[in-house]
């Protein structure tokens, strides 16, 4: 089974990867180090996650998980007043999740929540670090099942096992 990585808008993920470029681009050296209990959230936004988990996303054909993950981003963008899209594709040749602020879309080629919510937070304006804390924290409380499965590699959240190789 290859191992699931939550890999946060990456370009220079593979190879390149080093730890001096992603401290520079800000990450968190640990996720663990953004995980806090006291965080608060928006109770519509838990509300809508807690909807979200009991449609079990990474239940059904890659299509219906892709419709589930669209309600989700629908349920975001009217509590936050934003209009930004999601192309849950390759986008203008970019295959790797990334948020384009110019464009106000998030690109998302892979399907995998943290991710999603790690540009969703991007597109409400987060640095990087911050959207590694609202994206982890936010996740946890939603999932804390499927993120008791996880570890963290650096600042990603990696699945201890492959879930039929499907992404969290
Ligand atoms: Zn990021």
């Amino acid at each position: 089974m290859p191992i699931r990585r939550h890999r946060a808008d990456q370009p220079w993920a593979g190879a390149e990867a080093n730890d001096e470029a992603r401290r520079r681009a800000g990450y968190p050296r640990y996720g663990a180090e953004v995980l806090d209990d006291s965080m608060r959230f928006r109770r519509e936004t838990v509300r809508a996650l807690r909807r979200f988990a009991r449609r079990r996303p990474w239940r059904g054909t890659t299509a219906e998980q892709r419709i589930k993950l669209a309600e989700l981003h629908g349920d975001l963008c009217r509590i936050y007043g934003k209009r930004t899209r999601l192309r849950m594709r390759v986008w203008r040749l970019i295959n790797w999740e990334c948020y384009l602020p110019a464009e106000d879309v998030i690109v998302l080629p892979r399907l995998s929540v943290v991710s999603y919510l790690h540009e969703f937070a991007h597109a409400l304006g987060r640095n990087e670090r911050g959207a590694c804390r609202w994206s982890l924290n936010l996740f946890r409380k939603a999932f804390p099942r499927s993120f008791a499965r996880c570890h963290f590699e650096g600042h990603l959240l990696v699945a201890d096992h492959g879930r039929r190789g499907q992404q969290q």
